[in-house]
């Protein structure tokens, strides 16, 4: 039989009602000849709940026991999507990760896969069952513990699995129809894209799109995974939603072909640290050791030049709003240690990320200028910027967010097909 793989997101199995639509579809499927695996995520606001709970309970807690309270939710909707499945005549059972098992690194809240031994779901499927549903977001670390994948890990369930079965395709059923130019909730110029490739999709997740978690578009470009987001709350079929592939399968040639942002970013200012040799090494050493995820960068000349007489310069840099304190503090132990030294460390926490994607920008001039040109017209101001070579980022007030967005929406003409 050809294999399925169906994902399910938090919003689509919210609560009975809409677990029950979701088998409807699953049923579908089953009846078109498919043996299914089905992911599930944790039913919406479910995991929120869950890492609350954690970090009033215990703020420096053991990732171990994060990961076995927070992989719960998803445990739920499992067994719910199995029984409600059953109950609709369709054989089916739920599997949690540790039972796979999905084998996993130690990296707990941010584990990766190692392995997904196919026998135990094969020998069922070879038994006559039809559905194997699978809590998303777990596995099993080599210590025999429950890990985590990473907020929106349950996308990357899916997509391992779709590759270990060698699935004929990975469905992900969410919120929205498909893959926009832009979130929807910020644009309602935003246009559904059709197809869009594997590598700008890669950007738009990383760079805040969080319609698909990151690592799930890296697993389906490496694995081939033919991979498709769609609406479980309207009719689908082979043709709806947006079709993530390789840039070959598509036609549409624009230059820009997204705007994605982040608006949980912060930018850090070290101001008048010495300008020698090595500064950067003996800043961005003790970040990356403690775990900072370190984005954009810029150092330029102190403006405190005059009051010094060596020569000093101002480093700036932005990471995730929720890793500023454990930044803060390698930076101070740096200090005390005698790495670096600083007058002052500045947090501004009131900013966004922009960025503009697309595969066009290799072989296309004046992306950047066209940009600037548009945020200059509606007078947002540039904190910071980054390029690659098909992305360009920007560093806004984050009260600009939504009229910055709309503008390079707008310039890059992305609601025209
Ligand atoms: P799920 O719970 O199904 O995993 P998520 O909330 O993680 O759903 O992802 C779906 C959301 O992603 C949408 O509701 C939408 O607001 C957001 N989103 C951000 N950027 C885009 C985009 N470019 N296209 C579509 N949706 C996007
Ligand atoms: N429930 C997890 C989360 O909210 C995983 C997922 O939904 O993909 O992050
Ligand atoms: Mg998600």
């Amino acid at each position: 039989m050809p294999i399925l793989v169906m994902k399910f997101g938090g919003t689509s199995v919210a609560d009975l009602d809409r677990i029950a639509n979701a088998a409807a579809k699953v049923q579908r499927e089953v009846e078109r000849g498919y043996d299914v695996i089905v992911i599930v995520s944790a039913m919406s606001g479910r995991t929120n709940e869950l890492v609350n709970w954690v970090e009033t309970t215990s703020p420096l807690y053991d990732a171990r026991e994060y990961d076995a309270v927070v992989s719960s939710g998803e445990n739920v909707t499992a067994g719910l999507m199995a029984m409600r499945l059953q109950e609709m005549g369709v054989s089916a059972r739920s599997w949690q990760g540790w039972q796979v098992p999905i084998n996993t690194t130690s990296a707990h809240g941010a584990a990766r896969f190692e392995s997904i031994p196919r026998d135990n779901l094969d020998a069922k499927f070879s038994e006559g069952f039809k559905v194997a549903v699978i809590a998303g977001f777990q596995g099993l670390s080599p210590e025999g513990r429950i890990t985590t994948l990473g907020r929106g890990g349950s996308d990357t369930t899916a997509v391992a699995f779709a590759a270990a079965f060698e699935a004929e395709r990975c469905d992900i059923y969410t919120d929205v129809d498909g893959i926009y130019t832009t979130d929807p909730r910020v644009s309602d110029k935003a246009r559904k894209l059709d197809r869009i490739a594997f590598e700008e999709m890669l950007e738009l997740a990383s760079l805040g799109a969080k319609v698909l978690q990151t690592r799930s578009v890296e697993l389906a470009m490496r694995y081939k995974v033919p991979l498709r987001v769609l609406s479980s709350f309207e009719e689908t079929d082979d043709n709806s939603g947006t079709l993530v592939c390789d840039e070959d399968q598509i036609m549409e040639s624009k230059v820009v072909s997204g705007v994605a942002f982040s608006r949980d970013e912060a930018k850090m200012t070290l101001v008048t640290v010495e300008d020698r040799p090595g500064i950067a090494s003996a800043i961005f050493g003790p970040l990356a050791d403690a775990g900072v995820n370190v984005d954009m960068i810029v150092q330029n000349i102190s403006e405190h030049q005059a009051q010094h007489a060596e020569k000093v310069t101002d480093m700036t840099f932005s990471c995730p709003i929720n890793q500023v304190a454990r930044a803060r503090k390698a930076m101070e132990d740096a200090r005390a240690a005698g790495l670096i030294s600083f007058d002052d460390l500045v947090v501004d926490q009131d900013v966004a990320k922009i960025s503009v994607v697309g595969i066009g920008m290799r072989s296309h001039a004046g992306v950047a200028a066209q940009m600037f040109k548009a945020l200059a017209a509606e007078n947002v101001n540039i904190k910071v910027i980054a390029t690659s070579e098909i992305k360009i980022s920007v560093l806004v007030d984050r009260k600009y967010l939504e009229l910055a967005v709309q503008a390079l929406h707008d310039v890059f003409d992305l609601d025209k097909a």
